[in-house]
């Protein structure tokens, strides 16, 4: 089996694993108990916080771990939109966030809330000087992704922090992408929240965090217990919060080799699907692109049927989000991005990661050529277009 999806999920790392496994067997005393069993717990929560904060730049007591990356996000959004109503009920995001915040967005538009969907580039790219002029007097949050999931690009996010800052507006950012992958300090960025998510770089499913700067007024997401300081009740996910932390100390440890490793890899791939493929073009920004994106779309083929040919010979990708596959709706990040219907279709997602080989993806691109001419060939658009070739796809 090839896995080239590692932005819909990764492998959980050994390491990651092994530092979990006490949490099940040994040390599996509730945090809030006052028994040794359960303070070991609790030491190492607050050891798992001081390793996370440390990674963002932020103080330990700004971090709240959560269920995942879509628990921190509607926290993130609804709280901002609930802490800040007495000043207005402006929200300025993207058209191409992840639908943890665009359905969160339209979730307070029924209930009285203005929401501004900034439109983006051909390469994904939100215009800052756009979302200036988007500001308004009742502005409470602008919600920009770091770095998006389907085609890679990394936002402007200095820029927007700064722009926020300056007009004294929330700035959230979901970095579920970007977290352990590139480089994030939220003081310097003026990031206010910050959501992320640990099976996203080699942690558990089922944990993630938000951060909310000391400063922010936000209220609590689970009314019960006092854990995560009263904003979040619940006996905490020792294991995850312990595999998270972990799996942050492994990304910090490894992101700059890690991130060589898979720039080339991404480069490789793109540069030989170019070169041997025709009539496609690469998703995204070529460069301001996390390390292992790779999206590309073939002009006249159905991404879904190149989806289970892959699949039949052991290869995993996707066709854009894991979450709109299984539904014929083209994605929303290509649609913004300006693909027709037809091209958003024909795209392929293969996201890497630093175990992956050049051998690996040699096999990829023979498996890709033989596919994506046997489904041209099926296809009555491309014989059309054969006959009587209208226009140059490649760019
Ligand atoms: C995966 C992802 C999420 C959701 O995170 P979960 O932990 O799976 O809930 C949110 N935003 C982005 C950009 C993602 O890639």
């Amino acid at each position: 089996m090839i896995y080239l999806d590692n932005a819909a999920t990764t492998r959980t790392a050994p390491e990651v694993l092994e530092a979990m496994l006490p949490y099940f067997t040994e040390i599996y005393g509730n945090p809030s108990a006052i028994y040794s069993l359960g303070s070991a717990g609790k030491k190492a929560i607050g050891e798992a916080r001081r390793t996370i904060a440390a990674a963002l730049g932020a103080r330990q007591e700004e971090i709240y771990f959560t269920a995942g990356g879509t628990e921190a996000d509607n926290w993130a959004i609804k709280a901002a939109a609930e802490s800040c109503s007495g000043k207005g009920k402006h929200i300025i995001t993207t058209k191409i966030e992840h639908h943890a915040v665009l359905h969160t967005c339209e979730y307070l538009e029924k209930r009285g809330y203005r929401v501004t969907y900034l439109d983006v580039d051909g390469d994904g790219l939100v215009d800052p000087q756009a979302l200036k002029a988007s500001i308004r007097p009742d502005t409470i949050l602008i919600s920009v992704m770091f770095a998006n999931n389907e085609i890679g690009t990394i936002e402007p996010i200095r820029e927007i922090g700064a722009i926020a800052r300056e007009h004294g507006i929330l700035f959230h950012t979901d970095a579920v992408q970007a977290f352990g992958q590139i480089p994030i300090h939220v003081e310097e960025l003026n990031i206010d929240m910050l959501s992320a998510s640990a099976h996203k770089l080699n942690g558990p499913k089922g944990i993630g965090m938000l951060y909310i700067r000391s400063n922010a007024k936000i209220p609590s997401l689970i009314h019960g217990g006092a854990q995560e300081r009263n904003k979040r009740a619940g006996t905490e996910n020792v294991p995850g919060i312990v595999g998270f932390a972990a799996a942050v100390s492994r990304a910090q440890r490894m992101m700059e080799e890690k991130g060589r490793k898979e720039r080339e890899l991404r480069d490789y791939l793109i540069g030989r699907i170019e070169r041997e493929i025709p009539y496609c073009r690469l998703n995204g920004h070529r460069d301001k692109r996390l390390p292992g994106n790779v999206n590309i779309s073939f002009q006249f083929i159905e991404g879904e049927s190149l989806l289970i040919m892959l699949d039949m010979r052991g290869v995993c990708a996707s066709s854009g989000s894991a979450c709109t596959s299984g539904s014929l709706d083209p994605s929303h990040v290509l649609l913004a991005t300006g693909l027709r219907h037809e091209e958003a279709h024909g795209s392929l997602r293969m996201t890497l990661s630093e175990e992956n080989t050049k051998e690996e993806l040699d096999e990829v691109v023979g498996h890709l050529k033989e596919i994506v001419q046997r489904l041209r060939d099926m296809s009555p658009l491309y014989e059309d277009f054969v006959k009587s070739p209208k226009e140059q796809y490649n760019r």
